[in-house]
């Protein structure tokens, strides 16, 4: 027991700490530069210190930090009002990380169906490879294993089927059925894309069987697919939908996005948060959407995604050895390894690259929305000789 250090070891660290960032590199208080193709797991979105998420957050700094959800908040209403403006909803509960969002999510399809006279449906359908999260309900909807050991009872009324497989999904809906949570891309378990088709045919499924339809889109939102959400590339819209990791460009932020339909239990007094939606985390999001909603930012987003994605494949084929596939969409990208994906991890690293695991043994290549050419172009320098040493 004496061994426990102060901080509670939970995660398997790199021994690498960062002091401050400009754009798409981190510096390490004693110089070194690393290309940051990780982005904090999707979340530094707009790259690190951009100009006006730095400066509409000092200058909120300087009015006012937190208020609570008994008193109105403008900045909330502003940036509830641009998200329905730029989405599916009607209306949006504002958090402060993905799992509450999800959580919140949850208990909204519960509510839909009890406020419509159907109590007896709560069970979601949930996909194997799910990530949703860490807290109890949302690890009892991932049902990873290495996520639930140890932490039961997990919470009732999740049922896993295959991703991608319309029968096995259709099969497992029962009377108690209520919605269906799914990933456009899972990104935890390895960058797998949900064929258009299937998230198409989910709609159709939701519809016939009066389900609810609810897009996780913590990681592949706010942009990272080259949309501003992910489900736009199929056509195939929700009823509720998750945000979270860039939506805040660093700022702990989550949002829970649903129709006014979905959300009509949704009245006084059946959710909150203390600081969700406060006026900090307001300012660095409508900050970021500043920067996303203007004009050709997301084309310039595909445009970058597009030589990235050109130039991977071109590695994978160059070091057949090393790169078995290269998946994923817009700037959320994966290489599936030969090698192990963490020995690859290190030796970028070491290199002055910085990107994620997934699972799957897959190297997740996450770089921020900004990058431009001349990163693109040392990245893939970097990862050439790091495939030439492997592979060697
Ligand atoms: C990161 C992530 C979550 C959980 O978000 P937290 O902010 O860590 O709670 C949920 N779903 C997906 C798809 C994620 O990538």
């Amino acid at each position: 027991m004496s061994d426990m250090p102060p901080l509670m070891p939970t995660y398997a660290r790199a021994d690498l700490a960062f002091e401050r960032g400009q754009g798409a590199y981190l510096f390490t208080a004693d110089g070194r530069r690393y290309l940051d193709f990780g982005s904090g797991i999707a979340v530094t979105g707009l790259g690190h210190a951009h100009p006006h998420l730095v400066a509409a957050l000092t200058a909120q700094a300087a009015k006012v930090w937190h208020v609570s959800n008994i008193y109105r908040i403008p900045e909330q209403e502003r940036l509830a009002r641009r998200l329905v403006d730029a989405s599916f909803a009607d209306t949006v509960f504002f958090g402060n990380s993905g799992a509450e969002a999800i959580e919140c999510g949850i208990k909204m399809v519960r509510k839909y169906h009890d406020a419509t006279g159907h109590p007896e449906r709560y069970r979601i359908i949930t996909f194997e490879g799910a990530f949703h999260g860490r807290t109890l309900a949302t690890i009892s909807a991932g049902k990873q294993p290495k996520h639930v050991a140890g932490f039961d009872p997990l919470v009732d009324g999740f049922d896993q089927v295959p991703f991608n497989d319309g029968n096995a999904l259709r099969a497992a809906i029962g009377r108690e059925t209520a919605a269906i949570l799914v990933e456009p891309v899972q990104g935890e378990s390895g960058i797998r894309s949900a064929d258009p088709r299937f998230l198409q045919e989910l709609r159709r499924t939701a519809d016939e069987f009066g389900l609810l339809l609810f897009y996780d889109e913590v990681q592949t939102g706010m942009g990272r697919t080259g949309k501003l959400f992910a489900h736009e590339w199929s056509g195939a819209k929700p009823d509720v939908m998750a945000v979270a990791k860039a939506l805040g460009g660093g700022v702990p932020v989550g949002a829970c996005l649903a129709t006014a339909a979905a959300a009509q239990g949704m009245t006084a007094g059946t959710h909150g948060s203390t600081f969700g939606g406060n006026p900090l985390a307001m300012a660095a999001a409508n900050a970021v959407l500043d920067v996303m909603l203007a004009d050709g930012f997301l084309e310039s987003v595909q445009k970058h995604a597009r030589l990235l994605r050109t130039r991977l494949d071109d590695l994978a084929r160059r070091h057949p050895k090393v790169i078995a596939e290269v998946r994923g969409q817009g700037l959320l990208l994966g290489l599936r390894l030969v090698p192990p994906a963490n020995e690859m991890i290190e030796k970028l690293r070491g290199a002055g690259l910085l990107t994620i695991p997934a699972g799957d043994n897959v190297v997740r290549i996450l770089p921020p929305l900004i990058v431009g050419e001349a990163e693109i172009d040392e990245a893939i320098r970097i990862l050439d000789g790091v495939c030439a040493e492997l592979g060697a």
